[in-house]
């Protein structure tokens, strides 16, 4: 008999009360599958979130184009066909508003509202080693027990704002995009700055363009970008997908980022340079990552073939800007192509041929200051009605270091990462008992629902075994730690992104810690399939990493 207990509050053997057996911190994509799972295997759990309501990342990054860098039907939860087999994608990258509804719509459909608190954000999660559990300290002045802990927090859901004086000064509305007010749905008629070029700024930029009297972009490094190729998803090609989600889901299986686009299977060297041409050129028409994923796989490892790629799409950027000068300024010169995540984008490269669109280099002439009416650089002064701060996430490991985490003998998870991240298969932490993260750090970079899935699909039957062996407590052992630690550092030698200054290697500049040449090794390099494999290999091997008692 488990001495779990599976309904109400739980009595711990030694009469310690819990309130809930798991407590789930998140309600984004993770949480919500995860909570799902629990409730099936009749686990009294909740999930706790900051947030007003469900969505996670699509609920705070409310920015105009935001959207998919995945394809939608690659996106959607492949736990339920009725689901699969009800919702209908609008288009082939879907926008953050139609996420969200989806978000919404499976929460309902599932009945899983109700076991989800909203405005209370986690700020302390102390380990009590006397009765195995976890004391969850909240925003709204409330503790709450539990047995385990499973973590949601997304990998990029911590902004991070740029350090500049007289930020406090501005008159105007100023923000970070994951912060993006949700009534400012139109910037029409204003003057408008924005500050930083990745993927986010890439995605706001074009539409921003298009409304604002004046945008003002400030570009410190420039960032590499190709075409999303968005479009409608019709009737009739949405229930052409429903046909063959099975084999969507086994090929994103197959994939090492869980996308359709899998790495092409010739090598660059066997493959003629005409023909490699011919082969950027149906790649860079195709919709979504082909261009960077289903390349040849020599581009992220060999400089040669990482060269001509970025000679390629160098090429195109050109092709596309009207003013030389502009589009030179456009090219990044400090990295390859595709060594940093790649953003997508929708005519970003076309918004720099409007007037009323100016690109200011801010390493050349860098922001010495916010004031009341703008900001002044090196060189002169600038008025806005509205600054976006684009400026990055603390990735990774910025929502763990923003609650106090205690595990055994009081260790603070955030002594324990001060240099970088240290885990188990990115899913567990030595002497932090009872906890396990979902899309933490160390996992493989993957399309995220796919990746969430094997995550919440992995912890599951632990904490089966837990109940049914009537267990307290699981720890992962230190050397089994360090092991995981040892291959994902490994998986970044050979690879062109261990140079990378993006979240990848732990860079930000706005960050202490995260200077560019010391490398936090934030996810597993090596991919998907032989992630997966790792994971199932401890399963497999009864968990003999993890000491449970
Ligand atoms: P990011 O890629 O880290 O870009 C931050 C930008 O801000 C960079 O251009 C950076 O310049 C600049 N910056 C930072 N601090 C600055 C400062 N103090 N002064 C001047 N410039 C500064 O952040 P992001 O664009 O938010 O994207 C982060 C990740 O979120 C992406 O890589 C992606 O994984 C995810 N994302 C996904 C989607 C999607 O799936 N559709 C959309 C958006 C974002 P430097 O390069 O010089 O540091």
């Amino acid at each position: 008999m488990s001495a779990v207990p599976s309904t109400s509050t739980g009595t711990h053997p030694q009469g310690a009360l819990y309130d809930y057996e798991v407590i789930v911190v998140g309600a984004g994509v993770s949480g919500i599958y995860q909570i799902k799972r629990l409730l099936e295997c009749g686990i009294k759990a909740t999930v706790l979130d900051g947030n007003s309501d469900v969505g996670g990342t699509w609920y705070n990054n409310r920015y105009p184009g935001a959207r998919f860098d995945s394809e939608s039907y690659t996106y959607g939860y492949s736990f339920s066909q009725e689901l699969l087999d009800e919702w209908h994608w609008s288009e082939r990258f879907s926008p953050q508003p139609e996420t969200l509804r989806y978000l919404n719509y499976v929460v309902d459909k599932f009945d899983l509202r109700e076991h989800m608190q909203f405005n209370c954000k986690v700020e302390a999660m102390i380990f009590d080693e006397e009765t195995d559990t976890w004391r969850l300290t909240l925003s709204d002045g409330r503790t709450l027990s539990c047995r385990f802990v499973i973590t949601a927090l997304g990998p990029l859901s911590t902004p991070t704002l740029p350090n500049f004086e007289g930020m406090d000064d501005f008159k105007g509305i100023s923000f970070h995009p994951h912060h993006w007010p949700h009534d400012l749905t139109d910037l029409s008629g204003k003057r408008v700055g924005i500050i930083g070029t990745g993927a986010t700024a890439i995605q706001i930029i074009p539409v921003v363009a298009e409304q604002a009297r004046h945008l003002t972009v400030f570009q410190r490094r420039a960032n590499w970008a190709a075409p999303l190729n968005n479009g409608p998803i019709s009737d009739q090609e949405m229930n052409a997908i429903r046909a063959r989600y099975d084999e969507i889901f086994a090929a994103c299986a197959r994939s090492p980022a869980a996308f359709e686009h899998v790495p092409d299977s010739r090598s660059f060297y066997d493959v003629p340079p005409e023909e490699r041409r011919k082969f950027y050129d149906y790649l860079y028409d195709q919709p979504g990552f082909g261009i960077w994923l289903a390349n040849f796989p020599e581009i992220f490892m060999d400089e040669k073939a990482n060269a001509e790629i970025s000679d390629y799409i160098a090429d195109r950027i050109r092709q596309r800007v009207d003013d030389p000068a502009i589009a030179e300024q456009l090219i990044p010169k400090d990295h390859g192509f595709g060594i940093q995540r790649l953003p997508l984008e929708t005519g970003y490269f076309e918004a720099y041929n409007r007037d009323n669109v100016e690109l200011v280099d801010s390493k050349a002439t860098p922001i010495e200051r916010i004031t009341a009416t703008g900001l002044r650089t090196s060189e002169r002064e600038f008025e806005f009605d509205v600054i976006i701060y684009a400026t990055g996430f603390d990735a990774f490991t910025g929502a763990y270091d923003r609650i106090d985490i205690r595990g055994l003998g009081g260790k603070k998870l955030r002594d324990v990462w001060a240099r970088g991240p240290v885990t188990y298969l990115g899913m567990l932490i030595s002497d932090f008992p009872n906890m396990a993260m979902l899309g933490g750090p160390q996992v493989a970079a993957a399309n995220f629902p796919r990746g969430s899935e094997t995550a919440v699909d992995w912890v599951m039957p632990l904490l089966e075994k837990m109940r049914a062996e009537g267990c307290t407590r699981f720890n992962v052992r230190t050397h089994a730690q360090q092991a995981w630690f040892d291959t994902v550092k490994q998986s970044y030698e050979g690879l062109l992104m261990n140079k990378a200054q993006s979240w990848i290697t732990g860079y930000n500049s706005n960050l202490e810690g995260h200077e560019y040449g010391h490398t936090r090794y934030n996810i597993f390099g090596t991919g998907g399939v032989e992630y997966a494999k790792h994971l199932e290999q401890a399963a497999k091997s009864g968990y003999r990493d993890i000491d449970i008692s």
